[in-house]
């Protein structure tokens, strides 16, 4: 078993890629501290691989678990050549982990799954007579959705402002389980977009798609890794990622508050000259001045946030570095 880091090899992410295609299909599986069920997916997993009848490989991209996952991974890798283990320094979280399995592995047909066994390994046979030769993505609905209702009413607003900031030209499919050809990987390489959500990333490309039905299961074991406060991070991420929509709203409002304001001076200016009022201005004005205020930190703020990415953007850091390869 060849235990190596990569930093030592190879360039921080970078991957040896003369051996692409040297496998049918790979299957890439984000880890990030779920030791309690490695067992039973790798068992219901080579279950079905081996029933493919083709050269698969598994690749585990351990997120830098801290529960004992990635010991776990090195027991399974010691009876199953066919497993690969990537193991990143810290958790970078669940798309630049998929991004690395996307980028090492070596498969003519990608299957992305995740390992908390929502996405049924059984449906995998599905997803591949999906992939017809024009097709480079299958992408999966579940034919009913097996979460709490907190976790679907936020997956349904994300969905919701995701599908509006892309337009309807885009059809959007959030979910993780797919199925991908190389190419598509290629073209995600070239799109070097910092905000890396998958999912959107691949709706929005609109590479020759199938859809197909799958079943979706409970989380038995662990805990979901998406609480309130990572769905709000990833829909602002999206929205600030995929539209200028929120930059357009600072012009609205910057309308909207000038508009106000002449229209405010107009009538004090009425009340003066023509019905000889003195208009006690110090509640209208205290009121004017909190209304653009408002709206001017506002735009500071948002326009902050299109200058962190182009921030990022230019630091150009990679989006998650790998401490180990283990194949
Ligand atoms: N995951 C990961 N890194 C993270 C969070 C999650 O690799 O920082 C993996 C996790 O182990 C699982 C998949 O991504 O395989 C989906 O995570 P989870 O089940 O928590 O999300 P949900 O099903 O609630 O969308
Ligand atoms: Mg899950």
């Amino acid at each position: 078993m060849g235990e190596r880091s990569q930093s030592d090899t190879e360039s921080l992410t970078g991957n040896d890629s003369s051996l692409k295609g040297s496998v049918d299909i790979s299957v890439v599986i984000p880890v990030y501290n779920e030791v309690q069920i490695l067992d039973e997916l790798y068992a219901r997993l080579s279950k079905v691989v081996a029933g493919l009848g083709k050269k698969c490989e598994i690749l585990f991209i351990d997120d830098g678990s801290d529960d004992g996952s990635f010991e776990r991974l090195k027991v399974l890798r010691a009876g199953d050549p066919s497993i690969r283990i990537l193991r990143f320094t810290r958790n970078f979280g669940q798309q630049a982990a998929v991004l690395a399995g996307f980028r090492h592995c070596r498969g003519e047909i990608i299957v992305q799954l995740d390992s908390d066994l929502q996405n049924p390994p059984e449906e995998i046979p599905k997803l591949l007579n999906a992939m017809t030769d024009t097709i480079d993505l299958v992408v999966t609905i579940p034919r009913k959705r097996k979460d709490t209702w907190t976790r679907v009413a936020g997956s349904r607003l994300l969905q919701c402002i995701a599908q509006r900031m892309l337009g309807p030209s885009c059809k959007l499919n959030l979910s993780s389980f797919r199925a991908l050809r190389p190419s598509v990987v290629d073209k995600i390489d070239q799109c070097k977009d910092k905000s890396q959500f998958m999912a959107v990333l691949m709706s929005w490309m609109g590479v020759p798609t199938a859809e197909v039905e799958v079943e979706h299961s409970a989380r038995e074991k662990g805990v979901t890794k998406y609480g309130l406060s990572q769905l709000i991070r990833l829909t602002w991420d999206i929205v600030t990622g995929y539209s200028n929509f929120p930059l357009r709203l600072v012009t609205y409002m910057g309308l909207l508050g000038a508009g106000t304001g002449f229209g405010l001076m107009v009538f004090l200016i009425f009340q003066r000259v023509v019905r000889g009022i003195l208009v006690d201005g110090m509640v209208l004005l205290s009121a004017a001045f909190a209304f653009l205020a408002g709206i001017q930190l506002l735009s500071m703020g948002l326009l902050g946030e299109y200058l962190g990415r182009v921030h990022l953007r230019v630091q150009d850091r990679p989006d998650y570095i790998v401490d180990k390869v283990i194949e």
